[in-house]
């Protein structure tokens, strides 16, 4: 249940407002606009009936919330969440563009890939430093020296990182080095995981499982806001269908569906969704034109030596294209890149 209050409702009345709902054990969600507030009612409030909350002073109407996500609801926050990190913001006009390998190899190879998407316009450097990786025999990460090489090159690059944290017990460590927590496809439904990211201190970007739905990628969003950590960032990467010639299948349509639901920023990965580098630069260009607020893209100097992903690694001339194209289209939908 959402409660809209009254163009001019005083600030007495939306706090007597707050205080009538905590009254019946539940939470208020007090989201203020330019024009009116908004509360959100956290909790079971199914027994209390509406008119009750209309009843009260300075409400104009109160509206039934039909999804069972609420903190990541726009009903319940209406305008865009912009998620600060160091000096690049996520979910304002300009499109973010997050860059680089796909795992952390070395120091040569993070330091040349981190230069490379600098120079192309990237504004936040990716690498895997704990990977979740299908078989147990393929790399599995570089572990703490992978993350120690991400902080060397944020600090020469002066870029924001974002790492993938696997494990609750690691959430600790990562945040020391990373500026961004990404938890991967494999994990969205850790609910340990979960509890874990949204009592920390850092931006989180939740991809979406790769057979999960759109309303169970915001539950696991939900999760997260509902421990404290209001940062989060949701990412479109691909589903399982029943199309063999990508790896997965970009669902375009999550964009702005997740974009009307969601006052979260919306990101979209073009390189695990195809698995092929040549359809990345397409599938982001059409990521932007749906309204996403950034791209995750993986890119390798050497993409055949590539230790993971390398077939769907962009080399960075051909990354460097993409930025330009993305910029046009970011252009044509009245945004930045
Ligand atoms: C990755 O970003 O390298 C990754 C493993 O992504 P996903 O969880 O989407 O497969
Ligand atoms: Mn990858």
């Amino acid at each position: 249940m959402v409660i809209v209050m009254k163009y001019n409702a005083a600030a007495e009345e939306i706090a007597s407002v707050i205080r009538n709902i905590e009254s019946f054990g539940f939470k208020a969600h007090l989201s203020r606009g330019e024009e009116r507030s908004v509360i959100g009612i956290i909790g079971d409030e199914r027994p209390v009936e509406p008119e009750h909350w209309e009843s009260l002073q300075g409400v104009e109407r109160v509206i039934r919330i039909l999804h069972p996500f609420k903190l990541a609801s726009r009903d319940f926050h209406p305008s865009n969440t912009v998620i600060k990190v160091d000096g690049v913001s996520v979910g304002a006009t300009k499109v973010v563009v997050m860059a680089g390998p796909c795992s952390v190899e070395s120091r040569e190879q993070l330091m040349e890939t981190a230069a490379a998407v600098k120079e192309a316009g990237a504004h936040v450097l990716r690498g895997g430093a704990f990977k979740p990786r299908t078989s147990p025999y393929s790399f599995q990460g570089l572990g703490l020296p992978g993350l120690k090489l991400l902080k060397e090159a944020r600090e020469e690059f002066n870029m924001p990182v974002i790492t993938e944290v696997m494990s609750p017990e690691d959430v600790k460590v990562v945040s020391e080095y990373a500026d961004i927590l990404q938890v991967g496809t494999r994990n969205m439904q850790n609910f340990a995981l979960l509890h874990a990211v949204g009592e920390s201190q850092k931006p989180v970007l939740l991809k979406r499982g790769m057979m999960s739905t759109i309303e169970e990628l915001l539950m696991a969003a939900e999760y997260i806001l509902s421990h404290g950590n209001e940062r989060v960032m949701v990412c479109e990467r691909g589903i399982r269908t029943f199309e063999p010639s990508t790896r997965y299948t970009m669902d375009i349509n999550a964009i702005p569906v997740l974009k009307s639901l969601t006052h979260l920023p919306v990101i979209a990965d073009p390189s695990h969704a195809t698995g092929k580098w040549d359809l990345v630069a397409p599938i982001a260009r059409a990521s932007v034109a749906a309204g996403a607020d950034g791209l995750i893209v993986e890119v390798h100097t050497d993409p055949a030596k590539a230790l993971s992903d390398g077939a769907q690694s962009l080399k960075p001339e051909k990354f460097a294209q993409m930025v330009k194209d993305v910029r046009a289209i970011a252009g044509a939908v009245g945004r930045t890149a």
